[in-house]
């Protein structure tokens, strides 16, 4: 069923995002998180951009990329594995390119691996030549084999392929990863990763010529601001002078703190922005080293 939404406007953004799954909350907070707000539509497969004018189309994962090729949507946050497996699809039939990776997001993270039953004694790939392997990645697994030099029937299934060991429909799977949990869980184990993937935003493989690239635009330096501090804090703390260069190096993945002279004593107050992980073990490393009175604060927005 295609959803009931009005012919594309091109002076309004439309962005794809997954109605139900693995990434539609992230998707919905991180695209809030730069400013963006929605009045909901009853039947909730189109959401009106009230902030600003982009609108979200709620659809599932797999329909992203076709979306963005026949422009029906602009931009569309999916899995790098669906976007990739759509794009060597389409390079496989000898069609044009359509859609490309504007952004990693940074949530969603999984793979796509190889597994191979418990029971076999892993070496190399050359295991596989002759095999049969379940997937749902067909063309991502034919590129891969192709690139290793190695002819193995290539089974395609749309779920469960990793029962499909079991029913005796392959000898090995190609499936996408994040804990391993499923894979023990199947008497499997993965030998070989193919693809890292995390959700990315996707695009044209051009850009916009009319007001949606300023639109484009607007939102891609919300985004970069709210992916750099997705895990920064500011921290706050005072130091003698002479304690100041062994504390530096101890910020983790600072950029250069601001320093302060604090009036009547020879104390400076020293103030960080950390976008690595401000840890209690730090904190207590930074105290043992001479920084005094640290306070570690929350950063909710950034704009470079
Ligand atoms: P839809 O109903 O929208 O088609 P789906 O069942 O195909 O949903 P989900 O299972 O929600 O999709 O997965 C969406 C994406 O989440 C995957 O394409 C992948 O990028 C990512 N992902 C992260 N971890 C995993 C995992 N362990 N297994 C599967 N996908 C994962
Ligand atoms: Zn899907």
């Amino acid at each position: 069923m295609s959803p009931p939404v009005p012919a594309a406007a091109r002076d309004r953004l439309r962005i794809a995002i997954q109605k139900s799954g693995r990434l539609a909350d992230a998707a919905r907070a991180l695209l809030a998180s730069c400013g963006l707000s929605w009045r909901e539509s009853r039947d909730r497969l189109f959401c009106y951009g009230e902030s600003l004018p982009v609108d979200l189309l709620l659809v599932r994962d797999d329909d992203i990329p076709g979306l963005i090729a026949d422009g029906v949507c602009d931009l569309g946050v999916v899995g790098r594995n669906v976007l990739l497996e759509q794009d060597r699809e389409r390079r496989a039939a000898q069609r044009a390119p359509a859609f490309r990776e504007w952004r990693a997001l940074g949530f969603g993270a999984c793979r796509l691996a190889l597994a191979v039953p418990d029971t076999w004694t892993w070496q190399d790939a050359r295991q596989l030549e002759g095999k049969r392997i379940a997937t749902s990645y067909p063309a991502l697994l034919s590129e891969w084999l192709a690139a290793q030099g190695l002819a193995a029937d290539v089974v395609q299934l749309s779920g469960s392929v990793e029962i499909a060991p079991r029913l005796g429909q392959a000898d090995a799977i190609c499936d996408l990863v994040s804990s391993g949990a499923t894979l023990a869980a199947n008497q499997l184990k993965p030998v070989l990763t193919l693809l890292e993937s995390e959700a990315v935003l996707a695009g044209p493989t051009g850009s916009f010529d009319d007001p949606r690239a300023e639109l484009a635009e607007l939102l891609l330096r919300r985004l970069d601001g709210a992916l750099r501090i997705r895990n920064s804090k500011l921290l706050l703390f005072q130091a003698s002078r002479e304690a100041v260069p062994g504390l530096l190096p101890l910020l983790p993945d600072a950029e250069a703190p601001t320093v302060t002279r604090i009036d009547g004593s020879d104390g400076l107050a020293l103030q960080a922005l950390c976008h690595g992980a401000v840890t209690w073990q730090r904190l207590e490393e930074l105290k043992r080293a001479g920084a005094r009175g640290l306070l570690v604060l929350p950063v909710e927005g950034m704009l470079a």
